[in-house]
């Protein structure tokens, strides 16, 4: 089975679907509820990890002969860009869906308020 497949159909669940709705995932063919697997998420976040990482330290070194605030608030900010641009097409690749029962599925409608945006939940499955 491909990334982004159903498990239960075998369509294909569209990339921008996947990246907006981790959590919340629906086949588009079935209408089955679907999850990525824990390891595809912890994947692509590590992947943005690396990406903030190395963006970070190459800032870093660019900006550290000049003095000011600046010079360490944009390596950080540079590092979360990276860290937004590489994450999300790293969970679209590597995205392995599972069914979800349906038990659970009723669970979280019962209690969920309103759903956090998307950008946070990459950072809230970290440990
Ligand atoms: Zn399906």
């Amino acid at each position: 089975m491909s990334a982004r497949q159903c498990p239960n159909c075998m369509a294909f669940v569209p990339a921008g679907q996947i990246v907006a709705y981790s959590y919340d995932l629906v086949c588009p063919s079935c209408q089955h509820p679907l999850e990525i697997a824990t390891v595809s998420v912890y994947l692509s976040a590590f992947a943005g990890l690396v990406a903030g990482a190395l963006v970070w330290w190459l800032a870093n070194a660019h900006y550290s002969k000049e003095s000011g605030a600046l010079s360490w608030v944009l390596p950080m900010l540079y590092s979360y860009l990276a860290f937004s641009v590489v994450a999300p097409p790293a969970l679209v690749f590597t995205a392995d869906l599972k069914l979800k029962p349906l038990d659970a599925v009723d669970v979280q409608y019962g209690t969920s308020t309103a759903p956090p945006s998307h950008h946070h939940q990459l950072f809230d499955t970290l440990p």
